[in-house]
């Protein structure tokens, strides 16, 4: 179908979308699972694209360069936490890239499966030269996603920091934590993933299930980045950290996860939640991967295969991130 894109206003960049980055969020946008979906929907927030037009007040950016849109397009940029570079946390709420109010169009805005995106400068974000692109778009998401809460916590050189779940989001966690120099711990719930784990930069694998394994673990981690959607038993993992560490969420279980009280109370314990990062720190995590040659571990689709890459990543069959080649959409 065609979907309108506004003319550039004079702080907008026009971007011809080269790569776009499936996320699970997609899917559920898609399929309505979320229950706020407006159709027609185009899902993609992992975009990467080559900017064709600029507007005349427009100073970050000149055409021809490669650049990046994640989740976010535009905030009110006047509350106390816009202000703060918070903007995922805006009070009147983040315009996210898809299926979100659009105040220039009055429709919903439509994300990276199409061809082109028109966003305001201040949202658009500057990709490093040294990096594949079409491995760079899951960074936009599943990066900042993982980045920002191990920026937050801290973690870095003599930090023993724990990745549950590797998938789109902890294979992210792994390689990131790892080149912030901590000391990194993956846990998975099967034993086939502790090659991978250790190939993407872990350096021990613990087999979640496996009580003993567990237990020498007790009491050791400072930080813990939870990226499992699944039904977990979060108590389990509290209980592994030291005395003042903290577990993030990253990961949307569809239930509520009970915690009990002294998974907490003893060793003065956090357990808490993050959302993807601000404009300025994806800008942050994206120089970081450039300078640490940083990126997804990504399958390469055509638009044509989105429905059958759903399904696939339903059954967690792919390693990591599909991508989609928005090439391939001209071709249809
Ligand atoms: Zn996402
Ligand atoms: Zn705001």
């Amino acid at each position: 179908m065609t979907i309108p894109r506004r003319e550039a206003t004079p702080h907008d960049v026009e971007i011809e979308i080269l790569y776009c980055g499936v996320c699970h969020s997609d899917l559920h946008t898609a399929r309505n699972e979320w229950h706020f979906t407006a159709y027609p929907c185009v899902p993609g927030h992992e975009i990467v694209g080559r900017i064709k037009r600029v507007g005349d007040h427009v100073i970050k950016f000149k055409v021809g360069d490669v650049v990046g849109v994640g989740c976010m397009v535009d905030s009110c940029r006047e509350c106390e936490y816009c202000k703060e570079g918070l903007e995922q946390f805006c009070v009147e709420g983040n315009i996210q890239t898809y299926n979100s109010p659009d105040k220039h169009l009055g429709s919903q805005t439509f994300g990276g499966y199409s061809e082109k995106i028109v966003v305001d400068e201040s949202f658009v974000l500057r990709i490093p030269g040294n990096l594949d692109l079409a491995a760079t778009a899951p960074l936009l998401c599943a990066g900042i996603t993982t980045y920002s809460p191990l920026r937050h916590w801290n973690v870095g050189p003599g930090k023993k920091v724990g990745i549950v779940g590797i998938g789109g989001l902890g294979h992210m966690g792994i390689k990131i934590a790892k080149a912030m120099g901590a000391h990194v711990v993956a846990f998975t719930t099967s034993e086939s993933k502790f090659a991978e784990a250790m190939r993407l930069g872990a350096d021990e694998v613990v087999l979640s299930k496996d009580p003993a394994q567990m237990e020498a673990q007790r009491g050791k981690l400072h930080f813990i980045l939870d990226a499992v959607s699944a039904d977990h038993d979060v108590n389990a993992f509290l209980s592994l950290l030291r005395v003042d560490g903290s577990l993030a969420l990253v990961g949307a279980p569809e239930q509520p996860l009970p915690v009990a009280a002294f998974s907490l109370i003893l060793g003065r314990k956090s357990f808490s939640g993050s959302l993807i990062g601000g404009i300025a720190e994806t800008q942050e995590m994206l120089d970081f991967c450039g300078k640490h040659g940083i990126t997804a571990d990504v399958e390469m689709i055509g638009i044509s295969q989105i429905n059958e890459a759903y399904e696939r990543l339903l059954k967690g069959d792919v390693k990591y991130r599909f991508v989609i080649d928005m090439s391939s959409l001209k071709n249809e």
